[in-house]
């Protein structure tokens, strides 16, 4: 099994070290890990919500690759915030450092937080919704310097309403937007299953839009638990391979120096 959205000590809201990921996927038998630490500009661009150190982070990776490196596959990610109107000072701060994978995640809209309750007062569940999508297609459309789009309907996570469904027949003209630019630039979607935290289901994006990836020719979809703690990382992963069989995929993708490579489902249940 491998796991492409983990959180270290390196991101402000996650508890656990890089350390102690390793010691635990090992003794879990994953085959693979991939660390995800957040990078996030503030709205205003002129400071880090979430700031990464970028060279203590190297600095450990490098240390837990000498010690774990024979036991399981390593490696080094990142989790960049997307804000359109940022784009240009994301793309000065990824442009001088190694990575095998950034996971292009969407934060913030409107300059607001996702998280915080204000975003939700002067909108419409629908309104919010198209609102983030709108900006989740402005996003990757105008930046390239990603690898896979995370969790696509995170806005659900965070949303006040009873009703956190995003139905793909309800938001179908802009999903199936942001679909095909994913698949016309050969970037993959992340099936976070982190989910099941949020009692939303398997997988953030649903089922339904994971198989309309699929039926657009989308090939590379990847696993993350998006685990901030211990716990949170040891979860069973296997019956989400089930789910993406499911949805039609034969394979899940790692990245090596930011180039995909297709995994068989077969070969990780
Ligand atoms: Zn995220
Ligand atoms: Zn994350």
């Amino acid at each position: 099994m491998i796991d492409y959205h983990i959180h270290t000590q390196f991101s402000k809201d996650a508890r656990q070290t890089m350390e102690c990921v390793c010691k635990q996927a090992v003794g879990m038998g994953l085959k693979e890990i991939c660390f995800t630490d957040h990078c996030d500009l503030n709205p205003s661009g002129q400071y880090f919500d979430f700031d990464l150190d970028y060279t203590e982070y190297t600095e450990e990776y490098a240390r837990c690759k000498e010690i774990y490196g024979d036991k399981i596959i390593m490696k080094k990610g990142l989790e960049i915030g997307l804000q359109s109107r940022l784009l240009d000072k994301i793309e000065e701060f990824l442009k001088d450092k190694h990575f095998d994978f950034v996971l292009g995640s969407i934060h913030y809209v409107d300059r607001i937080d996702l998280f915080k309750e204000n975003f939700y007062k002067s909108r419409s569940k629908k309104e919010a919704f198209t609102e983030y999508l709108c900006e989740v297609y402005e996003c990757i459309s105008h930046f390239d310097d990603f690898d896979c789009l995370g969790h696509l309907d995170v806005i659900r996570r965070y949303c006040p309403y009873d009703d956190k469904s995003m139905p793909l027949d309800e938001y179908s003209d802009i999903i199936n937007k942001i679909l095909c630019v994913l698949v016309d630039k050969g970037k993959g979607l992340e099936a976070n299953i982190a989910a099941a935290r949020y009692d939303l289901g398997n997988t953030e994006p649903s089922e339904d839009i994971l198989k309309r990836y699929r039926e657009l020719n989308g090939k590379y979809i990847t696993l993350g638990s998006d685990s901030h703690t211990p716990d949170q990382f040891a979860i069973d992963r296997h019956k989400y391979l089930t789910v993406l069989s499911d949805c039609g995929f034969t394979h899940i993708t790692s990245y090596s120096d930011r180039k995909p490579c297709l995994i068989p489902i077969d070969e990780l249940l």
